[in-house]
């Protein structure tokens, strides 16, 4: 399937041609967003009889999974919806939220038809949550899943192909299918079609972010971490032909913004409608990275698992849970700004977020360098009251309009 976004047929006949319009895909997205309970997962085991892993932010090999026939299914904690009951009790005040939703979700059964848990190493949190899951969770595949901060093939590519090989071996030791090779390849096509897609919807958001509304194309994102890849892609491409055939939307004089720092623990959708509503356009993002933590495709040619592990140590995005030498912090970001010709920066990140918060003074005097204005605040998954948010978002887009010469 092309990752041309290019519109085929008009979608407007649903109920005869069975094809979505846009406002059913995307309450359908919302839909498998919403759903703690993870039913298109528990859908999916009773249909195939395989294996489900979820997965905690950020990035992790879901094409190796894939290949072995395992369903990977993306979890990022909770919402503004979710009453947590027992989470707060495994940790301190000051930790940010999405580990106490993780474990609200396990305790109160909503993830138990997942097979195992993979845990990558974001920051200490995700670590210690490895552990309790070990102990609260016996029966479970419980892996904390180590990525390299070395990038060189003989040291950071030997130990991640040693990480991933083990996780194949236990993956098959649960019964999944052993990892061969052509599977991978396959695997690895696959997915690369999908991140193209997801690559194209951001390239459109950018030039006309009036068509793609940044609230719409998250819960996409979202509802795509809990679909094989096959029916992800079919999602993405029929969203992004949707939206171009849309001819209603038209530009409205708002802000492009760049948001930076919501990468693990994600904001409630109402904090993403309250900007877009407050004048941003929110032109990039770090929302759901793993459909873009890797830049490009994946070559098919050669080894997979090699072309895998390779992809993670040459191709992978600037993300602040990754060593980067210093004075390169902030480049990624200036690049992404001038990519996306952002007039402002928004800097919004989840309350106690470590890997977020401490590279945001770098972030910030990178962004002052090209005199790019930004605004910063902090946020909760399950915050609920938005008016300070968006009276601050909204100065800082009139701000813009009015003083940036725009
Ligand atoms: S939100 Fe930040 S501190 Fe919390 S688990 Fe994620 S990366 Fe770690």
């Amino acid at each position: 399937m092309s990752a041309d976004l290019a519109p085929r047929e008009p979608h407007s006949e649903s109920a005869e041609s069975g094809a979505p319009t846009l406002t059913t895909l995307v309450a359908r997205a919302e839909e498998l967003y919403r759903d703690y309970r993870l039913e298109a997962v528990r859908q999916w085991k009773a249909r195939t009889g395989g294996l489900a892993v979820g997965y905690l932010p950020i990035y992790v090999p879901r094409e190796l999974l894939a290949a072995q026939g395992v369903l990977p299914v993306g979890l990022m904690g909770g919402r503004d919806d979710l009453e947590i009951i027992k989470g707060d009790a495994y940790y301190q005040s000051y930790i940010c939220h999405i580990p106490r939703s993780t474990i609200e979700l396990g305790l109160n059964g909503s993830l138990d038809c997942l097979d195992g848990l993979l845990f990558p190493a974001i920051c200490d949190v995700i670590r210690n949550l490895s552990g309790m899951w070990r102990m609260l969770f016996p029966g479970q595949l419980v892996r904390y899943l180590d990525v390299p901060q070395n990038f060189a093939p003989e040291i950071g590519g030997r130990f991640w192909r040693h990480e991933l090989e083990a996780l194949a071996s236990d993956l098959a030791a649960r019964g999944a299918r052993p990892l061969e090779p052509e599977a991978l390849r396959a695997a690895i096509a696959a997915y690369n079609v999908n991140r193209a897609l997801v690559r194209a919807l951001y390239a459109l958001r950018r030039e006309q972010p009036w068509k793609v509304p940044t609230s719409e194309l998250y819960v996409v994102l979202r509802a795509s971490l809990v679909l094989p890849v096959e029916e992800s892609t079919a999602m993405l491409a029929d969203y992004g032909r949707l939206v171009l055939a849309e001819e209603g939307r038209r530009p409205m004089d708002q802000a492009r913004v760049l948001l930076s720092g919501s990468f693990c623990e994600q904001p409630p959708l109402g904090l993403i409608k309250t900007l877009e509503r407050a004048g941003c356009y929110i032109v990039d993002d770090d929302f759901v990275q793993i459909h873009r933590y890797l830049r490009g495709d994946i070559p098919l040619a050669g080894d997979p698992l090699d072309n895998l592990v390779r992809a993670f140590l040459d191709d992978g995005i600037a993300s602040p849970t990754r060593y980067i030498a210093d004075g390169v912090k902030g480049e990624e970001l200036r690049q992404r700004s001038r990519e996306s010709a952002a007039e402002g920066v928004l800097f919004c990140a989840p309350s106690f977020c470590d890997p977020a918060l401490l590279d945001q003074p770098m972030l910030v005097e990178a962004v002052e360098r090209d005199a790019i204005p930004w605004t910063a605040f902090k946020y909760s998954e399950n915050s609920g009251q938005f008016q300070v948010i968006r009276e601050q978002a909204g100065t800082f887009a009139d701000a813009i309009k009015l003083w940036s010469g725009a």
